[in-house]
């Protein structure tokens, strides 16, 4: 069996065209969704990720504001920097792109966002939302591969997924979305004794590791879809995932490649996340 990509960039592409329709509608009201975009530090490879968060808001037609800070910026200034667009009408969503340098207390500023503006879905608020069933944002990188999956028509009733990665922005998250759509879900970590085990039995794998070839053929059910999360670098400083996309490929049924797969997913989440966050706002208001 060859199993049948799903290109991460071809669905953002549909999904980011819809976007950018319910913000021209918004924009018809007087009102252009903004994300603010808070970088703290000199990290390269978050330096990366902001310009293309901020590019891609540019192109749905989003109002986006790029605020860079030196590393030596203090957790009160960037803590008042928060609250600031908090309180600012033309910013719906605010990102802190992590990591943050280490005398910031990452989680003491992901709490100072107003929920109604956390689009990236880490505050507490989010995450017991999602863990009750309430409404609130989805962290994007788990809801792009739950549209991963909404794209091939999958029901995940009754299916047994497999989440390999406990992490609070994927892994965790990733199961308790598969665990509302009726998967039956297990969440395997470093310290699972025997993830072939585990993965033989799933019908859909998420792999959200940060380690290459943590998923290989042998390990994977004929048929079963593989969404590959992870992104690391080969040994050409080549862009790579988890998956042994390769020997997988001849194995499953769906999978995602690395690039182009769940990577674009992300942004174009965080772009909706950003759009129902100005969609509720303006809804409030009248
Ligand atoms: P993380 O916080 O480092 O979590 C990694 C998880 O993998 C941990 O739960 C860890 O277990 C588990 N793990 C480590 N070694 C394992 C092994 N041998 N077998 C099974 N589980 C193992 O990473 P993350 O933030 O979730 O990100 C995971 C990957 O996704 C990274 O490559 C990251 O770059 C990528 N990522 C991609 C996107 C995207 O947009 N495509 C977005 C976010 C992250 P323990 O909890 O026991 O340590």
């Amino acid at each position: 069996m060859t199993a049948q990509l799903i290109d991460g960039n071809a669905l953002s592409l549909q999904l980011r065209a819809q976007v950018a329709a319910r913000v021209q509608a918004l924009q018809a009201k007087g009102i252009t969704p903004g994300l603010a975009v808070l970088l703290v530090g000199e990290n390269p490879a978050s330096q990366v990720y902001v310009r293309n968060k901020v590019k891609a808001c540019e192109d749905a037609g989003l109002h986006s504001l790029l605020e860079k800070y030196d590393a030596s910026m203090t957790e009160a200034d960037l803590l008042a920097r928060v609250e600031g667009l908090n309180n600012d009408p033309r910013i719906h969503g605010i990102l802190v792109q992590l990591p943050l340098p280490a005398h910031i207390d990452g989680q003491k500023v992901i709490e100072a966002i107003s929920p109604a503006k956390d689009v990236d879905g880490f505050h507490i608020a989010s995450a017991g939302a999602l863990m009750t069933g309430m409404p609130g944002f989805w962290p994007c990188t788990p809801y792009g591969c739950m549209k991963m999956l909404e794209s091939i028509g999958y029901d995940l009733k009754g299916q047994h997924a497999v989440v390999i990665g406990r992490s609070n922005i994927v892994g965790k998250p990733m199961a308790l979305m598969l665990l509302q759509k009726n998967a039956t879900v297990t969440i395997c970590h470093s310290a699972t004794p025997d993830l072939k085990a585990m993965t033989l039995q799933a019908d859909v794998i998420v792999a959200a590791v940060g380690k290459r070839n943590v998923l290989t053929a042998d390990m994977v059910k004929p048929g079963a879809v593989v969404l590959d999360v992870g992104m690391n670098r080969n040994d050409e400083g080549k862009l790579c995932g988890d998956v042994d996309f390769e020997g997988v490929k001849e194995v499953a049924s769906y999978i995602t490649p690395v690039p182009g797969g769940v990577g674009p997913m992300t942004i174009t989440m965080l772009l909706v996340n950003t759009l129902e966050a100005a969609e509720t706002s303006a809804a409030k208001d009248h």
